[in-house]
């Protein structure tokens, strides 16, 4: 792993504000094998095309990490986990967003709240949602209640609209302990 970090003299205000924003293409599943499932949250859905990616390609993961690292003003997920470095091929992103919020903790910061935006046109997102929030709760080590998450569809225009590519914008709010 990249050991870049924020500049040791960086200020510690009460709070950090970071936001997080990821897209990944979806793409027709072989029908000779599975190809790779459509992950969002730590949770696998049911669907017919999943996302071009070197790692999982789970977005809100990925969204979330990207949020996390941001707040606290360090390097971005791409730069810590190189889609050119075979090390994260097909990797879980379970690992970036704990190596994320490992370095929230470092920093001297916990979580107050999150909120993420997950924009896909299919499935519906509201039989997932909870589960979603309970990985996220525990991979960052807050409580469930802290975290939120809105499906969105891209009414049908556009690459998302056309079932083309799911987007995730997420918020996050650190306060200084
Ligand atoms: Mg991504």
């Amino acid at each position: 792993m990249t050991q870049t970090t924020a500049p040791t003299d960086s200020p510690r205000p009460a709070f950090r504000i970071g936001h997080g924003y990821d897209l990944h293409r979806l793409e027709p599943r072989p029908p000779e094998g599975p190809g790779r499932p459509l992950i969002l949250g730590a949770v696998e859905l049911e669907h017919d095309r999943g996302p071009v990616s070197h790692s999982d390609g789970d977005a809100v993961l990925h969204a979330v990490t990207d949020a996390l690292l941001g707040a606290l003003g360090e390097p971005d997920i791409g730069q810590l986990f190189p889609d050119t470095d075979p090390q994260w091929e097909g990797a879980s992103s379970d690992q970036f967003l704990l190596e994320a919020a490992t370095r929230v903790g470092s920093a001297g910061y916990r979580v107050s709240n999150l909120d993420i935006t997950v924009i896909l046109e299919r499935p519906k997102l509201l039989p997932v949602k909870d589960r979603i929030r309970q990985n996220l709760a525990r991979l960052i080590g807050v409580d469930a209640r802290l975290v939120n998450i809105k499906g969105k569809t891209h009414e049908k225009v556009d690459a998302v609209g056309e079932n083309r590519a799911v987007e995730v914008h997420a918020v996050v709010l650190l306060e200084r302990v």
